[in-house]
């Protein structure tokens, strides 16, 4: 998954937590379950061959310089993506650590870039989130995790 956009210094290593919290449409690989092809100890068995959504899919923690390793998403519990051209940040909580995003420094950062401008900051457990603000909203996606 390393490409141009990814900062010196970071790479994927010994993660592969996407492997497990996205769907891939084109295995029918459900979002929350372990792709058949990941192993701990090999990685992607297919990497040459991966669908398209594992091609382009890259975290957020991959690609901002700026966030150290306490989020790298094994570390964290979680994988960051965006949508909507990076205004609605995406936090996909490993469903085995449901609540590790309430730890900090995640809570106090999440919840400080949910405060910014035009920014809408989702926290999700498979089907099931919240949106944060001074209230978190519960919110409640048809497609879990879709990537
Ligand atoms: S979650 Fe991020 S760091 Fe982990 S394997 Fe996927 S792209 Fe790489
Ligand atoms: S095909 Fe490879 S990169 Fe894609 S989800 Fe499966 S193990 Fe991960």
């Amino acid at each position: 998954m390393v490409g141009d956009l990814i900062p010196r210094g970071k790479s994927c290593g010994d993660c592969g937590l996407c492997c497990k919290l996205m769907g891939v449409t084109a295995l029918e690989k459900p979002a929350g379950k372990w792709c058949r092809h990941f192993s701990r100890a090999g990685g992607c068995a297919v990497y040459e061959t991966r669908p398209g959504d594992c091609r382009v899919f890259n975290c957020l923690w991959l690609l901002t310089e700026a966030l150290d390793e306490r989020w790298k998403p094994t570390t964290a519990g979680f994988v960051l993506h965006s949508e909507k051209g990076g205004a609605r940040l995406i936090v996909e909580s490993d469903p085995a650590r449901p609540h590790d995003w309430r730890r900090e420094p995640y809570q106090s950062t999440l919840r400080r870039w949910a405060a910014a401008p035009e920014m809408e900051v989702l926290v999700f457990a498979g089907r099931r989130g919240v949106r944060l603000g001074a209230v978190d909203a519960d919110v409640r996606r048809t497609v879990a995790g879709a990537g």
